[in-house]
């Protein structure tokens, strides 16, 4: 069994809101809401985070982002706005270290970030 919090999430072994899930990717709620939707979306393939990507993850990196326009247009935040951010490493304020991206919307969001 992984030691990977969202590998465990993959494999089922530990429970999640799942919003939606295709071969390549998985979005789920976030155990702790930033905003009234906040979603993570992740590769179901264990990359440690943007820092770990090369040429031939592009692909999979235009999946993600489109799965995650995809889930804002269904929550209803084509028209409103949102925001979708990944965090790297510690100054990132990374602290789950498998590559997810948030989907925020329902709020106005602020510039900078803390
Ligand atoms: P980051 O700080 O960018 O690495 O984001 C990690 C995110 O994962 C945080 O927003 C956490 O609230 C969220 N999180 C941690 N554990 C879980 C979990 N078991 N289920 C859903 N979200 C989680
Ligand atoms: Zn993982």
């Amino acid at each position: 069994m992984s030691t990977c919090i969202f590998c465990r999430i993959v494999e089922g072994s530990i429970p999640a809101k799942l919003v939606r899930q295709d071969e390549l990717s998985l979005a789920f709620e976030d155990i702790n809401p930033q905003a009234p939707t906040h979603i993570l979306v992740i590769p179901k393939r264990h990359i440690r985070s943007v820092q770990e990507l090369d040429e031939k993850d592009a692909g999979l990196l235009g999946h993600l982002i489109l799965a995650c326009k995809e889930i804002a247009k269904e929550r209803g935040l084509a028209e409103s706005g949102y925001r979708v951010v990944t965090n790297v490493g510690s100054y990132g304020g990374q602290t789950v270290f498998h590559l997810h991206f948030h989907l925020l919307g329902g709020r106005h969001m602020t510039w900078p970030p803390g």
